[in-house]
């Protein structure tokens, strides 16, 4: 979906629910219940207080595609079940990935889990449970929906809205719609939850080729989409209604020792915010507040580091006569985004941090975008992000108001073209170069200081290998960062990874030949 319709979809709402509100009487409330119980009455839901269901499915990296302008990428999510009980109300799924691990070589099998509890109230889960066909009727009916007629592509559809009882961060109610079609059957569901990169994030679920299984309807096909693209896919295979044992089935098994929990340092991208349904990783505790830790690496060259345990991202500071360009200004979130801009004006006072370059699109390297965005500071990119960013700054952020929102700036977004950006005056030159070739991602920038003989990178070499033996076949990324470095001809003493490496150290061009068995 463009920025324009995203938007022109998400204010059409807001003035529908408005006007729909003020009209709303006793008679028209009475209506609309009515409406509601026919509804549940067509999908066979009216005494549903538990469900089954099963089929194979796709889970959606949330932020992690390629291409900052393409769909997020699938990963299968085979022997997909997922069980819900309305009343708790609690929800567990299941499934099994197959793919190839981050680190290369053949494709492994990983069991997948999600599990939302009646403790867990955030919307973010609960809407994996009140978004669903037979729970968004449940909702709309406990929750005093509204109706009105709407046509859409031509068909006349009867709109349910309401607000979930769970306030937002910033206090407001999460509105959401359910869309029934001329046969009386879910089709669509919309709702918007708060996500640092895309602010109020669209979250919509397509339900289709409706089935019957003893009179309860489900969908065979399921699409569910957020920040315009694919989190979530479905073709269902059946279901069980009010399963006599929906207790075990929704109870999480003890943790066998963290299960699934992504290795420390294994994979760049970790966690997306956002989530896909039923897929990502499960939000894990909160890590330690974040602090910044400076080292300074040349005059006016300042790596910001953080504390051990936090996360651990790395931006790169450096100073020019009259102002600071910073190396990844806003990665994993809105706290360590600030902390780094804090530290590099405590390092580096009374200059204005002009420009902060991302190293790529990715979540965990925008999470924190709010805050230079807040700042005022331009964000600098290849030209293939400018679009996927300014969409995604551009939303309204009226969910859980952010150092972005509350500053009133409209963010600017500098999409550079050609293989690179040079940052130039008297004192210094930080060349800003586009790798060529990476399949990870395109528009990846490498940051090199000729005079200093200084690297900075993100995601290409992450490996804790120092001396170990080399991965069979060598880490593609790596290979294509190496290739990079020859290519431009960089004459690199040290070499900073926006990721912390394992153990934390600054790395060299030998030690990179070497994980790849190269002399
Ligand atoms: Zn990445």
């Amino acid at each position: 979906m463009t920025k324009r319709s995203m938007t022109r979809v998400f204010r059409a709402v807001a003035v529908v629910g408005m006007s729909a509100a003020l009209l709303a009487g006793p008679a028209a409330a009475q209506d609309a219940r009515t409406q509601i119980g026919n509804a549940m009455k067509t999908m066979g839901s009216e005494n549903l207080n538990s469900i089954t269901f099963w089929g194979v499915a796709q889970n959606g990296n949330f932020g992690q595609n390629n291409n900052a302008n393409h769909p997020w990428p699938m990963a299968n999510a085979s022997d997909y079940t997922r069980s819900i009980d309305f009343t708790a109300p609690a929800s567990r799924a299941t499934w099994v990935n197959y793919a190839v691990p981050v680190t290369g070589g053949a494709a492994a099998q990983t069991p997948g889990q999600q599990n939302i509890t009646p403790q867990q109230g955030t919307w973010a889960q609960q809407l994996e449970i009140w978004t669903t066909p037979w729970g968004v009727l449940r909702a709309a009916a406990a929750n005093n929906a509204t109706a009105r007629s709407q046509t859409v592509g031509g068909r006349r559809m009867t709109v349910f809205s309401f607000d979930a009882p769970i306030k937002s961060p910033g206090g407001l109610p999460y509105k959401v719609n359910a869309f029934i079609n001329p046969q009386g059957l879910v089709e669509r569901v919309e709702t918007w939850v708060e996500n640092p990169i895309f602010g109020d994030m669209l979250v919509e679920s397509e339900y289709t080729n409706y089935r019957d299984a003893y009179g309860v309807m489900y969908p065979a096909n399921i699409v569910v989409k957020r920040g315009g693209w694919p989190t979530f896919q479905a073709q269902l295979l059946g279901i069980t209604a009010n399963p006599a044992d929906i207790q075990a089935r929704v109870t999480p098994p003890p943790p066998p020792g963290r299960a699934g929990g992504a290795a420390p340092g294994a994979a760049p991208g970790g966690a997306a915010p956002g989530g896909a349904r039923g897929g990502g990783a499960a939000p894990a505790a909160a890590p330690p507040a974040p602090t910044a830790m400076s080292e300074k690496l040349a005059d006016g060259v300042w790596r910001i580091g953080q504390n051990p345990g936090a996360g651990a991202y790395n931006a790169l500071a450096v100073e020019f006569a009259d102002h600071i360009v910073l190396f990844e200004p806003g990665p994993a979130n809105e706290a360590r985004g600030l902390a780094i801009i804090a530290e590099t004006k405590r390092v580096i006072p009374n200059k204005p941090i002009r420009y902060g370059v991302i190293s790529h699109h990715h979540a965990d390297h925008t999470g924190g975008i709010a805050a230079p965005a807040g700042e005022g500071i331009v964000i600098v990119t290849p030209a293939v992000n400018k679009t996927y960013l300014e969409r995604a700054l551009s939303n309204p952020r009226t969910l859980a108001p952010d150092s972005f929102s509350k500053s009133k700036r409209k963010a600017v977004v500098e999409g550079f073209t050609g293989d690179k950006r040079v940052f130039s005056d008297a004192t210094r030159t930080f060349e800003i170069h586009v790798v060529k070739g990476l399949p990870h991602a395109d528009g990846n920038v490498i940051g090199y200081l000729p005079k200093e003989k200084i690297l900075v990178y993100a995601d290409m070499f992450n490996l804790p290998n120092p001396v170990g033996s080399v991965p069979n076949p060598p880490v593609v990324g790596t290979g294509v960062f190496l290739d990079n470095i020859e290519r431009l001809k960089l004459d690199v003493d040290r070499i900073m990874s926006v990721h912390s490496l394992n153990p934390d150290r600054m790395t060299t061009v030998a030690e990179i030949r070497a994980s790849l068995g190269r002399k």
